[in-house]
């Protein structure tokens, strides 16, 4: 028997809010019915404003983020294709890993775990690059693992300062619909994302955003593909039908959460991102012996935290401990950093309460596992930007 609630502090699945949740409580409905696109056109419109793209289009698939990873590969690429990649964490890791296996040549820039996308050596290679053979350029907007944002406009920027005709492709699945992306403004071809992280929903939805570049490779791209085919999804997406029988109570669901990003409005969502990332943050500080596994302030994460505790603990031990003990999920060290971090997820549906409990939860679980912080440190610190950076109150009466 347990009381209260098991609290999910993990950069994805995150929380589903309740109107979410209930939206998704229907029956189950004919998905070839003449009125089915009443539901599913509106989706696509709604993505394509969260992905920022008039130009491109966006697919949805039944499946997870790294499904999307691999229709944006197989359906643009060409076995043997060249692409440059870099890895500095888990995610990065994966998709590097998936790359090579469906037989793409990368040219790989190892990074160390708590930097980024390397902008200077992608602007190296790239210029050297003067016939071209680099087909595709990656990027992992947000590594969970790590903590670690990356500058896509500097990608961007990149590509166009030598005038190289690549492809870019991005790995937003912890960062489209929390922090800032604009798929047009900043040339991405290929955006992927996942339902289970920013939308607020369980997985197995993933979104592609597909620039109109990317179509037209698609049309000619000779690697290998079926189930992800945008050919047989186009056939039928336009009037809101899917080549296979589509996941429709995550329909129900995105449809509820595209209209809370709307309704607080993009900008406000990224702003309640990075005002409590930024309380997180505060706390880590405040905590002796314990640092954010992201090495410089331009490598924060807004959306999750990776929290380096000190050598003499195991961070196993505070993510256990605050499980058994405390009744909170922490997110665990992936590989290279597994011991040696736990994560704190801020993104999705949470406010300052949610982040001054994980906070203040770690802080029992770190004093456990062994760490010499001072209980209420990292609380105080978080409670005092939040204060100074309150939101604007809440019309709560008026909702
Ligand atoms: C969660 C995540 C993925 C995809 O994971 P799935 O489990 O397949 O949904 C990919 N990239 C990043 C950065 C992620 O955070």
């Amino acid at each position: 028997m347990t009381t209260g609630q098991t609290h999910l502090f993990i950069p994805g699945p995150t929380n589903i809010p309740e109107d979410v949740r209930q939206a998704m409580n229907v029956p189950m409905q004919d998905m070839r019915a003449p009125d089915f696109g009443d539901l599913t056109k509106p989706l696509f419109e709604g993505l394509k404003r969260v992905f920022k793209t008039e130009t491109g289009r966006v697919f949805m698939y039944p499946s997870s983020g790294t499904g999307a990873w691999e229709a944006a590969i197989t359906n643009t690429l060409n076995p043997g294709d060249k692409v440059l990649m870099s890895r500095f964490g888990q995610f990065s890791h994966l998709w590097v890993d998936m790359a090579e296996r469906l037989g793409l040549d990368v040219v790989l820039c190892e990074c160390d775990w708590g930097t980024g996308v390397p902008l200077d050596e992608y602007a190296r290679v790239l210029e050297a690059d003067t016939r071209h053979e680099i087909k595709a350029v990656f990027a992992t907007q947000n590594e969970t693992a790590t903590g670690v944002a990356s500058d896509i406009p500097g990608i961007r920027a990149a590509l166009d300062a030598c005038g190289h005709p690549a492809m870019l492709f991005v790995d937003g699945v912890s960062s489209i619909a929390s922090v800032d992306f604009r798929m047009d403004e900043w040339g991405v071809d290929l955006a992927v994302a996942g339902s289970q992280k920013g939308f607020m929903l369980p997985a197995g939805l993933s979104m592609l955003g597909v620039s109109e570049k990317a179509l037209e490779a698609s049309k000619t791209s000779t690697m290998r593909r079926c189930y992800f085919d945008f050919a047989d999804m186009m056939k039928v997406n336009d009037d809101g039908f899917f080549p296979y029988t589509p996941p429709t109570q995550l329909f129900h669901g995105l449809k509820v959460s595209l209209a809370r990003l709307e309704a607080e409005g993009l900008e406000n969502v990224f702003a309640r991102h990075y005002r409590l990332a930024e309380g997180v943050r505060r706390a880590v500080d405040a905590w002796d012996g314990c640092r954010l596994c992201a090495a410089e302030p331009k490598w924060h994460s807004d959306t999750v935290s990776a929290i380096v505790v000190p050598a003499t603990v195991d961070a196993r031990d505070v993510i256990r401990i605050g499980y058994e003990t405390y009744r909170a999920s922490f997110g665990t060290g992936l590989s290279k950093v597994m011991g040696k971090v736990f994560r704190i997820g801020h993104l999705g549906d949470l406010n300052e309460g949610t982040c001054l409990t994980a906070i203040s939860i770690a802080e029992m679980a770190l004093l456990d596992a062994g760490a010499k912080i001072e209980l209420g440190s990292g609380v105080a610190a978080a409670q005092a930007w939040y204060r100074a950076n309150a939101a604007p109150a809440l019309r709560i009466a008026a909702e």
